[in-house]
């Protein structure tokens, strides 16, 4: 047995299927999960020292890739001082700053430790803030473990929430209203029907849970429209595309404010760290300046925030998203071709640092329904075979790959000479 399966076998007896999140235990590809011991740059290393070009990136977080110096040197400083003091520190203070300052729209922010700690403690607010209950979340969209946000794909294009895992209770979902994403007639119509009982619509502006899809500028436009008519609080969660298709987010690329953000894995760099912010009219709401509340025993700890804050602040010097757009382009054009070149179907949306592949003949992949024309069992294929040459795709079609700073041309260039092969063979 090698070493990853003598420890799946051993985690299997004590952790629920032998993982802390689902989607790691392979289940999308079949197979058995790798357990990996280091990551270096574009690189991870598994138990059985076979190393990977990395294009998982941990979910995201580790836009420098991993074990990036100046993370790891500034984070060691701050460990050795103390790991949590249950009490305000500055560096907290800095990056609440920082955040404010980097994205225009976040006037008061404030840390909680996960993404979904953030969408959640946001939609409380959202319905405190507007005194309604009911909340509108697109089908394909995922916002966490959240239970209001854990709701069935309705059939027709306006639904009632119906909970999607045993353990929610129906009253739980049934405030949550689902529409299509990118429908704008769809989203028209709920708001006519529903407009003054809506609390907040959440969006990922970038859909980066259903594959990788962008919203239509249109669709944004129309959501800011809608809300601001209704006076609903529109919420973008930007925990996978905020710091990393650019330094405000995706909400500067629509130029559109939303009037809450929940933003988590690159603030994070790689630390359990999430956070909600925007309008200070809002955010004045939460505990102790006001009445909703919101908690928790290790938000804004001390090393969680040297360690974002580094990640923040190697972000904004010059020419890094530039870099990350160029690895970006060089990497997808590369496997569009080599792909055509095969004659396999693919079909690739990015943005810069991360990008979808898609095994389909369509052209555009707008919104959830569609991922059921793609061909899974071809990327089940192309996962295991690129693996198999060292290169670690996520192990689920419905996940995006990310690209990080550390993933040069050099490297590029090797994901591609193993897609050749893969392609060829497929
Ligand atoms: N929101 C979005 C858009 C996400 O992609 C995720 C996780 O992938 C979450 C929220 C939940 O974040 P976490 O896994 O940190 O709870």
């Amino acid at each position: 047995m090698t070493g990853s399966e003598t420890l799946f076998e051993q985690a299997q007896a004590v952790i629920p299927g032998g993982v802390n999140s689902p989607v790691r235990a392979f289940n999308g590809v079949g197979g058995q999960p790798l357990f990996f011991k280091q990551g270096e740059g574009a690189y991870l290393i598994d138990e059985d020292d076979q190393r990977y070009i990395d294009y998982v990136c941990s979910w995201g977080p580790l836009i420098l890739g991993h074990a990036h110096p100046a993370i790891i040197d500034a984070t060691t400083v701050t460990l050795a001082k103390g790991l949590s003091f249950g009490a305000p520190c500055a560096l907290e203070v800095e990056m609440a700053t920082t955040i404010c300052e980097l994205i225009p729209s976040i006037e008061k922010v404030r840390m909680v430790n996960s993404g979904t700690e953030a969408t959640m403690s946001a939609l409380r607010l959202a319905r405190a803030y507007t005194e309604r209950d009911k909340i509108v979340k697109f089908n394909g969209c995922y916002h966490g473990h959240v239970d209001a946000l854990l709701v069935a794909a309705g059939s027709g294009a306006l639904t009632l929430g119906v909970p999607n895992s045993p353990g929610i209770p129906a009253a739980v979902t049934a405030e949550t209203l689902t529409a299509d994403y990118n429908d704008v007639d769809a989203i028209e119509q709920l708001f006519q029907q529903f407009g003054a009982e809506i609390a907040a619509v959440i969006v990922e502006p970038i859909a980066a849970n259903m594959n990788f899809i962008p919203a239509s500028q249109d669709f944004l436009t129309t959501l800011r429209q809608l809300c601001d008519q209704y006076a609903s609080v529109l919420i973008f969660d930007e925990v996978m595309t905020g710091f990393r298709v650019n330094i405000a987010g995706a909400q500067a690329l629509y130029n559109i404010q939303p009037d809450l953000t929940t933003l988590g894995k690159i603030i994070g760099a790689g630390m359990p760290v999430g956070a909600f912010g925007g309008k200070a009219e809002i955010m004045n709401l939460v505990a102790p300046l006001g009445p909703v509340y919101q908690a928790g025993t290790l938000s804004g700890n001390p090393i969680a925030m040297r360690a974002g804050l580094s990640n923040l602040i190697e972000l904004t010097k010059p020419g890094v998203y530039d870099k990350l757009a160029d690895s970006t382009t060089l990497l997808t054009a590369g496997l569009l071709e080599c792909a055509a070149a095969h004659n396999i179907p693919l079909h690739i949306q990015a943005a810069t640092g991360m990008f979808g592949l898609f095994f389909t003949e369509q052209t555009k992949i707008e919104r959830f329904s569609q991922l059921a024309n793609c061909n899974i069992e071809r990327y089940q294929q192309f996962f295991h075979a690129m693996l198999a040459h060292g290169v670690y795709f996520a192990p689920s079609a419905y996940e995006v790959a990310f690209i990080s700073t550390q993933h040069d041309p050099a490297i590029i260039d090797a994901t591609l000479a193993a897609a050749e092969q893969v392609f060829a063979a497929l």
